[in-house]
């Protein structure tokens, strides 16, 4: 059977629910269970894709194309979770199979109601990851408790245990206790009111999990569990980690979270292996070396809009021994200011993805900067089709050649409209997603990072490499060094006469993990390691 663990949070948001989701995720697969995640995000969107990275941070992409909500980027570096459509859910999605079913006349004539019509429809898409060979499903739920939208999904996870049996359900809850400098205190009171809402509501939460900035004390968990009606040892301290993201699972284990959801879940006992995770932060605690890599984004002052790149630029470090340190430049200040002054200090230049043309000049020049001075540059997606503009224009001479994205009248349209994407009108879900093959060129940078002749990417693009202009670049020294199957996309450019220009239409940031980090990230710190040491 099955057991489900459901993640709430309450008081405020941003904390670290996802983080918490997953990391209870990865002890419980080193306890040897079969864990499944799962983000229900209560907004009306269909799906993040359609969102702006300053509403809501980056779009993370899946294998089968799905744009789905950051936190699903934390359960694939912790979890080996297989992810999917499955794995996230809006009211937007819940609503649009309602009414599509309501279309159809599924319902025969019934009033179609929130409870039991769409409650029943959220059931369905958690309850559907129950499986033989799964032992958990971990579902979180976004938002905080008390937000209106939020209310239905509430109300279906409060029905599960009915449906399910009590026994393989639980609940956690992930509040606040501040501390207010003023009164020298740690504060409960608004975790009460929180869990209070939960209990309003039907819910009566197993383990609360307490996010302070000091810790709080025996006393005041004590006071919690009597006055939110949890067991002492159900109310886990979870202290603010300075140092690293992935001390959470450690402090959590420390807690014994785990050891709780076993015994309260009446799952079989079995031994704790994660000691690759705590050789990982020792090498996080003693790094070897130090490494400044600047990425130049138009999002940049969004702490979660290039988050999959800033965490696959720390896993390099981790396997390199190194610190790295992440200068984040807005692009558009690349245009007005020196870029001695911004760029002269830094190991390496990474342009990550994004749309539209405010910043693309800036981040033409920061290529060129790095280009003409042998400095590492690493373009990923729209950094790549700006490498390709900026080597157009200044090695080919096309001074105004551009991508049909921000100049549709440019003679030298080096990036161009995807073929199928010339018709699309919607914007929802209709880019080239998701994983796609591509060849690696014998004798490349990329064939020797990956160490094998074929790999498979997540891509999130409309535009692409404008083959028109394929021969004359590699004349000049750009090499299309990784295509698709059939040769007609490029996925990959290269500068071979550089120490290392490496530039992909695709996004690997989706695919790297604390203990393994990513090929290309590895290859890109390493050269970055290389420049720094004067090699
Ligand atoms: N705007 C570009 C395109 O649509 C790049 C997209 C991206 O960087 N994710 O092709």
């Amino acid at each position: 059977m099955t057991k489900h663990i459901f993640v709430t949070g309450g008081v405020v948001s941003s904390l670290g629910k996802g983080l918490t989701s997953a990391s209870v995720g990865l002890l419980l697969e080193r306890r040897g269970f079969s864990v499944r995640m799962q983000k229900l995000d209560p907004y009306i969107n269909v799906d993040p894709g359609t969102m702006s990275p300053y509403q809501h941070g980056e779009v993370y992409v899946l294998d089968d194309g799905s744009e789905t909500d950051l936190d699903l980027g934390h359960y694939e570096r912790f979890t080996k979770s297989p992810l999917s459509r499955k794995s996230n859910f809006t009211t937007g999605r819940i609503y649009s199979s309602v009414i599509e079913k309501e279309r159809k006349g599924e319902y025969l004539g019934a009033t179609v109601q929130v409870v039991p019509h769409v409650t029943n429809e959220i059931k369905a898409s958690i309850l559907q990851l129950a499986a033989d060979d799964v032992d958990v499903v971990i579902t979180e739920l976004g938002g905080t408790v008390g937000d209106i939208e939020g209310l239905p999904f509430l109300e279906a996870i409060r029905q599960i245990p009915l449906d399910v049996g009590k026994e393989n359900c639980l609940f956690i809850h992930l509040t606040l206790v501040p501390y207010l400098k003023a009164a020298r205190e740690a504060k409960t009171k608004p975790t009460q009111h929180s869990v209070g809402q939960l209990r309003q509501i039907g819910i009566q939460p197993d383990i609360l999990v307490v996010r302070t900035e000091r810790a709080m004390g025996r006393e005041n968990a004590e006071k919690i569990a009597l006055f939110c009606n949890v067991e002492k040892e159900a109310v886990i301290e979870e202290t603010d980690k300075t140092l690293s993201i992935y001390e959470v699972p450690l402090g959590l284990a420390e807690n014994k979270i785990d050891e709780l959801i076993i015994k309260k879940l009446g799952l079989p006992r079995s031994e704790l292996k994660i000691d690759d995770w705590k050789d990982l932060m020792h090498r996080i605690r003693n790094p070897q070396h130090e490494v400044t890599i600047a990425v130049v984004g138009k999002y940049i002052e969004h702490r979660d809009a290039y988050k999959s790149i800033y965490e696959s630029l720390t896993h390099a470090g981790f396997s390199h021994s190194t610190r790295v340190l992440i200068k984040r430049i807005e692009a558009e200040e690349c245009e007005a200011e020196d870029l001695d002054q911004l760029l002269g200090n830094v190991h390496g230049v990474l342009i990550p993805g994004g749309f539209g043309y405010r910043g693309i000049e800036g981040k033409i020049k920061a290529v060129q900067y790095a280009r003409e001075r042998g400095i590492p540059y690493f373009g990923i997606c729209l950094g790549m089709q700006c490498a390709v503009i900026e080597y157009a224009r200044n090695v080919l001479g096309l001074s105004k050649a551009n991508s049909t994205e921000f100049s549709e009248e440019t003679p030298d349209p080096v990036i161009c409209l995807l073929e199928e994407q010339k018709t699309i009108t919607d914007k929802g879900g209709t880019m080239r997603l998701g994983a796609q093959p591509c060849i690696l060129q014998e004798d490349s940078k990329s064939r020797q990072a990956y160490g094998e002749p074929e790999i498979s990417e997540r891509h999130r693009h409309r535009f692409e490499f404008n083959p028109a202009y394929k021969e004359r670049l590699i004349e000049s020294g750009m090499h299309p060094t990784g295509t698709s199957p059939n040769g007609n996309l490029v996925e990959i450019v290269e500068v071979p006469d550089h120490p290392w220009f490496v530039a992909v239409q695709y996004h690997p940031e989706f695919k790297s993990n604390p203990l393994d980090s990513h090929p290309l990230f590895h290859g890109f710190i390493g050269a970055a390691l290389k420049k720094h040491q004067g090699k």
